[in-house]
């Protein structure tokens, strides 16, 4: 730097730190990275969270261990006002799952039932093939039918995860048996994934399950070749009651404006196959350890910033309506939410009006993370109706859905370095929200 640089940006400092003094000018942000030290608390977490805890449908017992050690850990770090919020969430359970091909060759094929599927003792039906809900049509009358929707990157997943949900009772209108799906994902081995699936009211609910992507290619170039393959489906689901599991919150209270919050956020539940590492392990403890550095800071932010790990984001978002419901008419500056796995930080995607953008994109910019208009998060979504701001952390997407929802989203995906990274990332996104000058 040059001496005349040198002195401008002195200059430039101490007028800050006036401004600061006079309580214009949000105070300097602490070095968070610095702060974390190149150490691994957030895999460490995440760790016990995988292998000691694992899957945690929210309705299991795993789940409410993975409460109480959440909010075990808020106060450890010295976080205030640590409670559990009660949610009354919808149970759901899997059983035993088989498909089997017997015609044209007889075997095995690897499934995974959607989520919140009937089940059934067992269907014998062809397969007819469609990629997309428009295609069908009285064809699948009587038949099992294989949505085989081309998912091949990231991007795909809004208009697979719509087929994912609506494609059972479309296909159930037409007189469908059982619904297949190709996998959503982005690479395949073998591996089906699951996810949620809504019946319509009033329409029959017929089961469903995903394939793999390996096996529904196969499928089809069967069709293809002018034969009908014939399967055989058994799935053990059951839904059946409900009951409460909790939302985990703490804070750290605002100095000056304590009744303004910002809210961190991620869903501490996961599906019952894997062990939840990506989606939303990571999330979780990207929250805990934003936390943790924003008190390892040592100084009080101006609002309060309030962590939320959510339950029951994959099974009906019941603990973000919830806490909306119970909470969001509390003054919420903005929600910022992640649940894109613990891949590296790439940036901010925003959903917000265009006169909180404007007050929005300079906060977000001293984040030194490029931000865009776009989806914020499930678990924040029901506060979009309150009008708070919401803002979804954004990590590389590449290899996300290689192993979403699936037996393969375990820990040894996870890289500590990255995952820090995305705490570094939500810590001085936090602490620049809760110390920005008045909301516009
Ligand atoms: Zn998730």
């Amino acid at each position: 730097m040059t001496s005349k640089r040198l002195l401008a940006w002195v200059l430039f400092a101490a007028s800050q730190a006036a401004l600061w003094a006079q309580g214009q000018s949000p105070p300097p942000p602490p070095d968070f990275a610095a702060l974390a030290g190149g150490g691994t608390t957030a895999y460490e977490r995440l760790s016990y969270l995988c292998d000691r805890i694992g899957p945690r449908p929210a309705w299991s017992p795993a789940y409410a261990r993975a409460a109480q050690w959440a909010a075990e850990i808020m106060k450890q770090d010295g976080l205030e006002n640590v409670r559990l919020q009660p949610v009354e969430v919808p149970v759901w359970e899997r059983g035993s799952a088989r498909l089997l091909m017997l015609q044209p060759a007889e075997r095995e094929l690897p499934i995974l039932a959607l989520g919140g599927s009937v089940g059934t003792p067992g269907i014998e039906a062809p397969v007819v093939v469609v990629k997309s809900l428009d295609e069908v049509g009285p064809q699948v009358h009587g038949a099992i039918v294989l949505y085989a929707f081309p998912m091949s990157t990231p991007q795909d997943y809004g208009a697979g995860s719509r087929i994912r949900s609506q494609g059972a009772s479309r296909a159930a209108a037409f007189g469908a048996k059982a619904m297949l799906l190709r996998s959503l994902a982005t690479a395949s081995l073998a591996t089906p994934h699951t996810g949620m699936l809504h019946y319509e009211e009033g329409k029959p609910q017929i089961p469903a399950a995903a394939i793999s992507q390996e096996d529904a290619d196969w499928i089809v170039r069967l069709v293809n070749s002018g034969v009908t393959p014939v399967v055989r489906l058994e799935l053990g689901c059951r839904t059946g009651g409900t009951k409460i599991a909790h939302n985990v919150i703490g804070e750290i209270r605002g100095e000056k404006q304590p009744e303004e919050i910002v809210l961190l956020g991620a869903h501490l539940d996961s599906w019952d196959v894997g062990q939840g590492a990506h989606d939303d392990g990571a999330g979780s403890v990207h929250v805990l350890e934003a936390m943790r550095l924003l008190k390892l800071a040592g100084v009080r932010p101006n609002r309060t910033v309030r962590a939320v790990l959510f339950t029951n984001e994959e099974f009906g978002v019941d603990g973000g309506k919830a806490y909306a419901r119970e909470f969001g008419d509390e003054r919420h500056v903005a929600a910022v939410e992640s649940d894109m796995g613990g891949f590296p930080p790439v940036g901010w995607s925003v959903n917000a009006s265009p006169q909180l953008m404007s007050w929005l994109w300079p906060i977000l910019a001293s984040t030194s993370l490029p931000a865009r208009q776009g989806w914020g998060g499930a678990d924040i979504s029901p506060l979009a109706s309150k009008g708070v701001p919401l803002i979804g952390l954004v990590t590389d997407p590449t290899h996300y859905f290689d192993v979403h929802h699936t037996h393969a989203d375990t820990l040894d995906k996870v890289n500590p370095e990255h995952l820090q990274a995305g705490a570094v990332a939500m810590a001085r996104l936090a602490w620049a929200l809760a110390n920005a000058c008045e909301v516009k």
